[in-house]
């Protein structure tokens, strides 16, 4: 599908692709749609029946074994934990955890591939997604390819955090930048997908639609209903919303959380509310008590415990740990 606020990316990178080797690197929001364009983008590129600058037939050969996951001219490198289906059993001794990281022998098996000439004699496109999951053996590895590119060779780098790329793979990509599109156009798009409460949605989503019509799960919203209700309460009762958080709800517990503390901290500060428009009168009043140096503490803290949250050592100690700081932390509200 075909996000109309992505068509500038798509014309740029169809241009690009048209001149000759290069890379590109496609930047922006989490939610606003670059691995869909990237993916869009390399079917076009390989696809035998494609415009110059249109999108991919979808159906003559070389589609069909792009869609199939078998193309022999396109190579797909990302971390084996994205790989992985959901639902696989999880890590045991014999059968270690799957690597965060882009290895270095899928850079080594890419430098075979980008110098074998091409199977359907046209291009052949390698799309490296999340290009920032690359340790520093492997983004050198790959700069290399990116220094010399062969005719035929296009590369489609995607990250939401190019300032974790080695800043000399960066300078030999094209950025290519997707934007968020404005509000109205987001809401607009979001009702026509047929997401309930589109505005709140988009709050919640930071204003990424696709990240806000991925919210459209009723267990998203149960969570964060109780979850903010526990956090409204006075005293707030840290080990009872703590019980049961087990490994997968802890990053969407954390979420909640920020996004409710964000707000607080913004309203504290005399800002606005950006995440909980449907909480304000709450929010407000908790706001007016809080301790400003001791609620940032206790961001910093969360901050640092959202980034570790997908792999915790104790998930529910974690939640607890943090909720007892928050409580603290608004202990002045009443
Ligand atoms: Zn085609």
């Amino acid at each position: 599908m075909s996000y109309p606020w992505t068509s500038e990316a798509w014309r740029q990178i169809r241009l690009r692709a048209g001149q000759g080797p290069c890379a590109l690197l496609l930047t922006g929001p989490r939610g606003v749609g670059k691995r869909d364009l990237a993916n869009r983008a390399a079917q076009a590129m390989l696809c035998a029946q494609a415009a110059e600058d249109g999108p991919a037939c979808g159906a003559c050969s070389s589609c069909r074994l792009f869609l199939a996951d078998n193309h022999p001219d396109f190579r797909r490198l990302a971390p084996e934990e994205d790989l992985v289906e959901a639902g696989d059993e999880a890590p045991t001794e014999a059968k270690p955890a799957a690597s965060r990281w882009i290895k270095i022998e899928q850079i080594r098996a890419l430098s075979e591939f980008i110098h074998l000439s091409s199977h359907l004699r046209g291009l052949r496109v390698a799309l490296v997604e999340p290009a920032e999951r690359m340790q520093h053996a492997s983004a050198n590895a790959l700069l290399k390819m990116l220094e010399e590119p062969p005719a035929q060779m296009r590369f489609l780098l995607v990250s939401d955090n190019p300032s974790r790329l080695l800043a000399t793979v960066r300078s030999r990509c094209v950025n290519i930048r997707l934007r968020l599109p404005p509000a109205a156009e987001a809401r607009a798009w979001l009702a026509s997908q047929g997401t309930a409460q589109a505005r709140l949605a988009l709050a919640q989503a930071g204003d990424a639609p696709l990240a806000a019509r991925d919210l459209d799960a009723p267990e998203y919203w149960e969570q964060r209903r109780m979850l903010l209700g526990a956090l409204a309460r006075r005293p707030v009762d840290a080990c009872a919303i703590a019980e049961g958080i087990t490994a997968p709800l802890l990053a969407p517990l954390l979420g909640h959380l920020w996004r409710w503390c964000y707000d607080l901290y913004s309203l504290r500060l005399g800002g606005r509310i950006r995440y909980n428009s449907d909480s304000a009168q709450i929010l407000a009043v908790i706001a007016d008590n809080i301790s400003v140096n001791e609620f940032s503490e206790f961001l910093t803290q969360l901050v640092q415990a959202q980034r570790s949250a997908e792999h915790p050592l104790n998930p529910r100690l974690a939640a607890e740990q943090l909720l007892l700081r928050y409580a603290r932390a608004v202990q002045g509200a009443s």
